[in-house]
């Protein structure tokens, strides 16, 4: 779909509520492009960068990288042309000072009603369950040991190389990023809620139902 007017969505959610994935169909749809700070940062490790080698452990842990890192990714990735109609935040914010750091910048360039926020809303026993079953492959694909499972075992259905599970979705690191994560989202929240219209959807539908019920508000957002 093209939109005539610019749109800028922000997806909150838990590690593991299913943004990412929501994220990337919504920017398909949408024909804008899709930031996630963690794709990024993960990009710089696989190609072994200063960079990258500097935040390794971080990720690994899945603890928070140093904003002014993130801060300095996400600038030049936003200067890019594919901008210019709108993009879609997954995984930024994620400290109060970030949705400080976004408001001043999207004030820049747009009007605070051309700024959607995605809640997406799951417990933890179904993100635990979801995400120490995922699994994945260096090339971008994404797999479920139940719910999406390879046609064989460990291997990717796309390129043929061996699927493995990332550090960070394991079961204590998960259990500690939530924590962090509860910690942190109730005042990201009451922030963005001051400035933007915030939208609250049901992360336990299936993946299709989810996207039907982002997409059915999204048009009523830009029409
Ligand atoms: P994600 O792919 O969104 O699950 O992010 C993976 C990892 O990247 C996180 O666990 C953090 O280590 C790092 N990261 C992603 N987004 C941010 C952010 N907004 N601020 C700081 N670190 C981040």
């Amino acid at each position: 779909m093209k939109t005539k007017n610019k749109i800028y969505i922000i997806f909150l959610g838990a590690p593991g509520s299913g943004k990412g994935t929501q994220a990337d169909m919504l920017g398909e749809y949408l024909n804008i492009p899709v930031i996630s700070p963690g794709e990024l940062l993960r990009h710089e490790i696989e190609t072994k960068s200063l960079l990258g080698r500097s935040i390794k452990k971080k990720l690994s842990k899945g603890q928070l990288v140093a904003n002014d890192i993130v801060e300095k990714i996400i600038d030049k990735r936003i200067s890019k042309k594919d901008t210019q109609n709108g993009f879609i935040l997954d995984g930024y914010p994620r400290r109060l000072k970030q949705a400080s750091l976004l408001k001043d910048r999207l004030k820049k360039i747009t009007s605070q009603n051309s700024v959607l926020v995605i809640d997406i809303i799951i417990r933890d026993k179904v993100i635990k369950e979801r995400v120490t079953g995922r699994r994945v492959c260096d090339c971008g694909a994404t797999y479920h040991l139940v719910n999406n499972p390879p046609k064989k075992k460990d291997v990717c259905d796309l390129c043929g190389l061996k699927l493995y599970q990332r550090d960070d979705d394991k079961h204590n690191v998960i259990a500690d990023r939530l924590k962090h994560f509860h910690a942190r989202v109730r005042k990201i929240n009451k922030y963005l809620e001051k400035y933007y219209k915030i939208v609250k959807i049901n992360g336990e539908l299936s993946i299709k139902d989810t996207k039907n019920e982002i997409i059915k508000i999204v048009k009523n957002e830009i029409e």
